[in-house]
């Protein structure tokens, strides 16, 4: 698209990072035609992450729940630009990013300068192992879709290893122990997951095996999902304990080696054997999140960016707006829901800057002496339009959680009351909402098919 308007005014230069919950929602709301709109993202489609605990064990497929970022720009009305690569440093007194090709894998490397008026950062947060040692080298993480396929690959090589060997070789038993550490809702999905594979799909294959299989959720609170009421917590623990989930409480991963982890329970340290470990126990701030924090005297909190009300990074209000996981601010979780509504809340918010914007050239190429009384006019109206940049106000709606065997717990919120659900209902509730949620007609249709397909023919067992 040009650089300027028919009647000479420039057109600003967003820069969106990432291609996540934020970005694909600011994205498909943004009127493109009024910017020059740059997206950079490593990863060239968006995930639909409520479903990627079921990925592993293939109850859902990986492609039924990704939709291509370029299948996306293309139904822009405006042009828009998509980089697959990383933004590597932000230099935010210069308004620019360093982006760094990352298809280009080798020696060279291709780097570019960006330039913008706007910069939004949305490129979520890595997962955080609290330093604990051992985690980087032993664990496996739950976030992306290489992450699904190497937790897959483990677990599967796990039995295949495990068939070959005597049933009393302590090797065979190691093998089979998989361990979850973190009992928030990344853990617990995938522990009810792998456990319906088991109890499912391998009792049909590998009987004998299935019975050795265990799967062990490891907390370091008094409980799990913290997020959810009281009542709901506790049919969650009693529901997983029935489902033969070795639940540990109070137990607070110290360390991790080559063959336990080591926790601390009731002040001692206990050993806990694993075969495949995954690791969930939140979020942490990104290496590019952590370089412009060090760059800003106001980013003081080592969770996340600091955001003021109207998503605006504080130091650098102007310039650079900040949504979902990489930010931090009270009253606002890491979630989907909240990053999606942020999105949505800067689309709008674009719309009322460029009509700002458009005011403000217009009042500053009028002539002083000629035009007095129409800049007033326009002054009054830049006044109005200003006041209309309103603050985000987070609309919960409630939360969901898969649990195993087919149940789920939902707590919603409609006006003040909070429903909660935890009967037969709750499943049919879960699967509804996440099938609405999801980007397309495709990944829509996807997801019905996969769950129909695992309901009548079980899931994959193969690699
Ligand atoms: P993300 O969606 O993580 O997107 C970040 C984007 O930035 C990615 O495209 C990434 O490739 C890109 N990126 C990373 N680094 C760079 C860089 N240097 N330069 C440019 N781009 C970069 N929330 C719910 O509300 N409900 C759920 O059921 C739910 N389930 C979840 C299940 C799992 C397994 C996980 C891990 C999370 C779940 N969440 C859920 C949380 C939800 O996924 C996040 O809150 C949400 O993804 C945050 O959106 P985001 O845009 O901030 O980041
Ligand atoms: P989380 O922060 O929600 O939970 C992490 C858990 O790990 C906590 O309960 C914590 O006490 C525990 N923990 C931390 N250190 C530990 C240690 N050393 N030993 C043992 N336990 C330890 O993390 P998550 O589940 O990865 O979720 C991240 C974000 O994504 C959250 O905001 C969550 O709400 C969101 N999410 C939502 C859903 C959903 O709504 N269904 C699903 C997945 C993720």
């Amino acid at each position: 698209q040009s650089a300027t308007f028919s009647d000479g005014s420039p057109r600003k230069t967003i820069v969106i990072l990432g291609s996540g919950w934020g970005s694909i929602s600011l994205l498909k709301n943004l009127d493109t035609t009024k910017y020059n709109v740059i997206v950079v993202s490593p990863r060239n489609y968006f995930l639909f992450t409520p479903l990627l605990p079921s990925t592993p064990m293939r109850t859902i497929e990986l492609k039924s729940i990704i939709e291509p970022v370029r299948s996306i720009t293309r139904r822009s009305k405006g042009e828009v630009t998509y980089y697959e690569a990383k933004a590597t440093s932000i230099n935010p007194r210069d308004k620019s990013v360093k982006i760094e090709s990352s298809s280009q894998k080798g020696t060279d490397k291709f780097e570019v300068d960006l330039k913008y008026d706007y910069l939004v950062v949305s490129v979520g947060a890595k997962s955080t192992t609290f330093n604990i040692p051992g985690v980087i080298e032993h664990a496996n993480f739950l976030k992306e879709i290489e992450d699904s396929e190497k937790i897959r690959l483990k677990i599967i090589n796990n039995i295949e290893m495990a068939s070959f060997l005597l049933p009393d070789d302590p090797e065979r038993k190691k093998l089979l122990n998989f361990v979850v550490v973190g009992g928030g809702p990344t853990g617990v999905e995938f522990a009810a997951e792998l456990q319906d594979y088991v109890r499912q799909d391998l009792k049909k294959w590998l009987p004998d095996i299935s019975k050795e299989v265990k799967v062990t959720l490891v907390e370091a609170l008094p409980n799990i999902l913290n997020m959810f009421d009281k009542s709901l917590i506790e049919h969650t623990e009693k529901f997983l304990k029935k489902e033969k989930i070795n639940l540990k409480l109070k137990t607070m991963v110290k360390s991790v080696d080559d063959d336990n982890i080591n926790a601390m329970v009731n002040d001692k340290v206990e050993k806990i054997p694993y075969g495949v470990l995954i690791w969930a126990t939140g979020n942490a701030p990104s290496d590019l999140c952590k370089g412009l924090m060090e760059q800003v005297e106001e980013q003081t909190s080592p969770r996340g960016l600091l955001i003021n009300n109207q998503l605006q990074l504080l130091g650098f209000e102007d310039s650079i707006f900040a949504l979902g996981d990489c930010t931090f601010h009270p009253g606002l979780f890491p979630t989907a829901q909240v990053a999606h509504q942020e999105g949505d809340y800067l689309a709008d918010r674009f719309k009322t800057m460029y009509k700002i914007d458009q005011l403000k050239w217009k009042i500053n190429h009028l002539d002083d002496v000629k035009n007095h009384s129409k800049k007033i006019r326009l002054s009054d109206k830049l006044t109005k339009l200003e006041s209309k940049l309103q603050d985000f106000e987070y609309l919960h709606r409630g939360t969901l959680s898969y649990i195993g065997n087919e149940k789920a717990i939902v707590e919603l919120k409609i006006g003040n009351s909070n429903y909660k659900i935890s009967g037969p209902l709750a499943i049919w509730f879960w699967k509804s909402a996440y099938l609405n949620m999801c980007f397309s007609v495709r990944n829509r249709a996807s997801v019905a098919f996969d769950w129909f397909k695992v309901y009548f023919f079980g899931r994959d067992s193969s690699v």
